[in-house]
């Protein structure tokens, strides 16, 4: 099957998550290789695929909703994301999850198995990510995905014109300090 044209339907969910899930498991880890894949080996946060973070071993599965706050999802596959140690290392300080106020406002971390990246984000030529959504900001500012690293990589990608979520063709080499 094509590719679906994500720039003609904005709407679609940059991410589809297997459905129904796998098989199932108590021991989230066992889904490892599913959750990659359904994330197409990209960040669920910074967005970068697994070639421009260094390699598959630098990332994890992310609980969305926190393992400390939501011990009865710990291992719900529909709760599991795939994502850079960076990225979830900051995103999983429970102090990090968004009050009951700040959803009800709109606010808390972008789900991109619900939506595109593109209804939330712009990269400005400078390399900052842009949030264009409540739940962009709140992303942006927990996350720090406007960290050095980060506006480094994608002002590469800018100059270069190269994608951060596909594969990483063999001329590109890894610009400096990539692996936070
Ligand atoms: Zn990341």
């Amino acid at each position: 099957m094509d590719e679906p044209d994500r720039k003609g339907n904005p709407l679609l969910a940059r991410f589809t998550r297997t459905s129904p899930a796998p098989f199932l498991t108590k021991t989230y880890s066992k889904y490892r290789s599913h959750v990659r894949a359904d994330f197409e080996q990209c960040c669920a946060y910074c967005h970068r695929h697994e070639d421009w973070a260094g390699e598959e071993e630098v990332f994890e599965i992310d609980h969305f909703r926190p393992q400390d706050k939501f011990p009865h999802l710990i291992s719900i596959y529909e709760n599991l994301c795939w994502s850079c140690r960076a990225c979830n290392g900051r995103k999983s300080k429970s102090h990090h999850w968004p009050t009951y106020g700040q959803l009800v406002e709109g606010s808390g971390f972008v789900d991109l198995c619900a939506d595109d990246w593109e209804q939330h984000y712009e990269i400005l030529p400078n390399g900052n990510l842009k949030g264009l959504t409540k739940q962009a900001n709140y992303t942006i500012k927990m996350i720090r995905l406007n960290r050095e690293t980060l506006v480094r990589l994608r002002r590469f990608s800018l100059a270069y014109n190269v994608s951060l979520d596909q594969e990483r063709e063999i001329s590109f080499p890894l610009p400096p300090l990539v692996n936070t």
